[in-house]
């Protein structure tokens, strides 16, 4: 019987997703040698095509990556009032997953010892002095990975248990418009100027490529994924009444689902195995962005190996996940109108301290006098209660993005 070949590795990604190929990016920036990041081959069980987002003060080290940007913000209220803000330093910076792949795969090529796999990975085992994952070739060979490090970035198949589970679930379309008709200067992340459903809320987000080019999206926050007619349903109505588009083609279509949750994500899962991405918690609950938080940890992991003491931080603080478990219940049970809440955080705050709040990289002090410009009683009587509710368990949503 022939023996299962093994290959040796200093670090091991399993998934070249956002997380995974982020941090093989920053090990690579730091010199890295021997790093290896496992992909499955195209085909139905890769994630499509998707745009990432985020927003920075220039200093990401991706412009080279990015396919367009935003100075300034837009948040529309449910009665139609807009309200513009400029981050600035900060901008808002989108990737398409296609051109960041293509980046990261060339660079780590130009590395000793590092590149992509194509293959499934399986199960990780502890080994002494490190770990291995079990991994499956295009023609169905089987491999073992051995490495010093293992960053498992995999998406998960059931939440950790969780207080409150909402999901963020969205369909987008790039159109082409017949006319003009975006201003390229200006993002809209939340559009309230749509149909609210029942439970939890819903909003367009439109970023503008050109004058007659842009990402459409409709996106809720609620229990359940809706069926793509009615995402389309919605789009549809929101591009023609509210956007007035009038005559466009929709060249493409994106749609995903993101869990928002209080769970409890461990990062560390075994002696030398690490959980990064959404499966390591990486998605902030309350606003589902990922992409900013991965390139924290990354850059943080890269920094402590390169000094010889491997540390992965936890994606997010532990203030920022208790307002957002405070945050995710209350618009759950029903005690926050989600509309206004939203709308009022970008009428009040000054934009650029907002955005560093949702990165976590606001003061107590400052935390303080956000949260008191917010509907103080009904997020104080949920902080009461959250200490007592019992965690239960949720299968983990698909990944998405699931296009017919
Ligand atoms: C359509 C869409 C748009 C989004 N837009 C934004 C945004 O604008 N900003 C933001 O911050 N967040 C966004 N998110 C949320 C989040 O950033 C993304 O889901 C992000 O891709 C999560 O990164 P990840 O590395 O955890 O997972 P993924 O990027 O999904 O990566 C996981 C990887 O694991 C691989 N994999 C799966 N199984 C195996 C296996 N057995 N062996 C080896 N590899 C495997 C997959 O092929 C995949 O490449 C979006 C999500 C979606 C779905």
């Amino acid at each position: 019987m022939n023996a299962t070949p093994v290959r040796e590795t200093d670090v091991l990604v399993l998934g070249g997703g956002a997380a995974g190929l982020s941090l093989a990016h920053r090990l690579a920036g730091t010199g890295r040698a021997g790093v290896l990041v496992v992909e499955p081959p195209d085909g139905p069980s890769r994630p499509p095509v998707r745009t990432w987002c985020f927003w920075d003060d220039g200093t990401c080290g991706l412009d080279g990556v990015v396919s367009a940007s935003w100075p300034r913000l837009r948040v529309h209220g449910g009665d139609g009032a807009a309200h513009t803000v400029d981050p600035s330093p900060l901008r808002y910076r989108m990737l398409r997953s296609t051109r960041f792949e293509e980046y990261v795969h060339a660079r780590l090529a130009e590395r000793p010892g590092c590149g992509v796999l194509r293959a499934t990975a399986g199960a990780v085992r502890d080994t002494p002095g490190g770990a291995e994952a079990d991994c499956t070739a295009p023609d169905g060979s089987p491999l073992t990975v051995r490495a010093r490090l293992v960053f498992d970035s995999r998406p998960l198949t059931a939440l950790p248990p969780a207080r409150t589970r909402l999901l963020q679930h969205f369909r987008g379309w790039f159109v082409r418009t017949a006319r003009p008709r975006f201003d390229p200067a200006v993002a809209d992340l939340m559009d309230f100027r749509v149909p609210q459903p029942v439970h939890g809320l819903a909003f367009g987000y439109v970023l503008p490529l050109t004058p007659d080019h842009a990402l459409v999206e409709y996106t809720e926050f609620s229990r359940t994924p809706l069926t793509t007619p009615a995402y389309e349903k919605a789009l549809d109505r929101y591009c023609h009444d509210v956007l007035g588009l009038g005559a466009f083609a929709v060249e493409t279509a994106e749609q995903g689902v993101v869990p928002m949750t209080d769970a409890r994500f461990p990062v560390r899962v075994g002696p030398s195995v690490y959980r990064i991405g959404t499966a390591g918690g990486a998605t902030r609950p309350s606003t589902g962005y990922t992409f900013a938080a991965a390139q924290r940890q990354s850059l943080a992991v890269a920094a402590s190996l390169a000094a010889g003491r491997p540390r992965v931080p936890a994606p997010h603080g532990r203030r920022a996940l208790a307002m957002d478990a405070v945050m995710l219940r209350a618009l759950d049970t029903g005690r926050i109108d989600g509309p206004a809440f939203f709308t009022g955080l970008f009428a009040h705050t000054p934009a650029e301290r907002l955005l560093r709040f949702l990165d976590g990289g606001t003061t107590l002090r400052e935390e303080w006098s956000i949260g008191l410009r917010g509907p103080v009683g009904p997020m104080l009587r949920t902080a009461l209660e959250l200490p007592f509710l019992p965690r239960r368990s949720h299968p983990a949503p698909r990944s998405g993005d699931r296009l017919p």
